[in-house]
């Protein structure tokens, strides 16, 4: 399983800079370094799946229709629903105060989850379960998987960063889960800081925090 920072450097692939968003994973090679690193294959199909499962995900958590154009469709249609785990990816609890997310981002996780199953098998201490899915599709599974993990382990707790400006997610592990910017470094201060000239300007005094 992908874990949380895995899912993290997923999401946040396609940063700002300069005022421009920019798509790491445009970069073929930038794309295979993390999936290798993450027990993927490299490859054409393999890179075009995990571009479809990323930028469904962009698009559910950040509620408006994402990505550069329509995400490849690699596979062909698939029984929907065949993932056999309870919860793994309900959907009713995705839509949040942005908005409905929108149903092409579904259609794209439907399309990476088609006809992927987890089946048990024996082992030495009881049963362990193995994710069935087509090979250079398997890396974008669990992906999805691991997004759902979280959404389910720490609700309400991954969230687009509250710059408008600023396309990235953050993970808040925080006890307040108060936290409201990818970073308090970039956006934080630079929105603090907005805010107070603004204050400063309107109250046009000291003394008057
Ligand atoms: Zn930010």
């Amino acid at each position: 399983m992908l874990d949380d920072q895995a899912l993290m450097q997923a999401l946040n692939s396609t940063p700002v800079v300069d005022g421009r968003r920019q798509d790491l994973w445009q970069d073929d090679q930038e794309l295979d370094r993390w999936a290798r690193e993450h027990g993927g294959l490299g490859g054409d199909e393999e890179r075009r799946w995990l571009r479809t499962a990323r930028d469904a995900l962009q698009a559910m958590e950040s509620g408006e229709p994402d990505g550069p154009g329509e995400p490849g469709e690699p596979g062909g249609p698939g029984e929907s629903d065949a993932l056999g785990t309870p919860g793994a990816a309900s959907t009713a609890d995705v839509a949040d105060a942005t908005g409905e997310p929108d149903a092409s981002a579904e259609a794209g996780l439907r399309r990476v989850l088609a006809g992927v199953h987890r089946v048990p098998r024996p082992s030495g201490s009881g049963i362990e379960w193995h994710l069935e899915a087509p090979a250079e599709r398997g890396l974008a599974v669990e992906l999805v998987l691991a997004w759902a993990d979280v959404k389910e382990r720490l609700p309400g707790r991954l969230r687009p960063c509250g710059n408008p400006e600023c396309r990235l997610f953050l993970l808040d592990r925080s006890r307040a889960n108060t936290a409201r910017w990818c970073s308090m470094k970039t956006c934080g201060n630079r929105l603090k800081a907005r805010r107070h000239q603004a204050r400063t300007r309107e109250t046009s005094g000291p003394g008057t925090e």
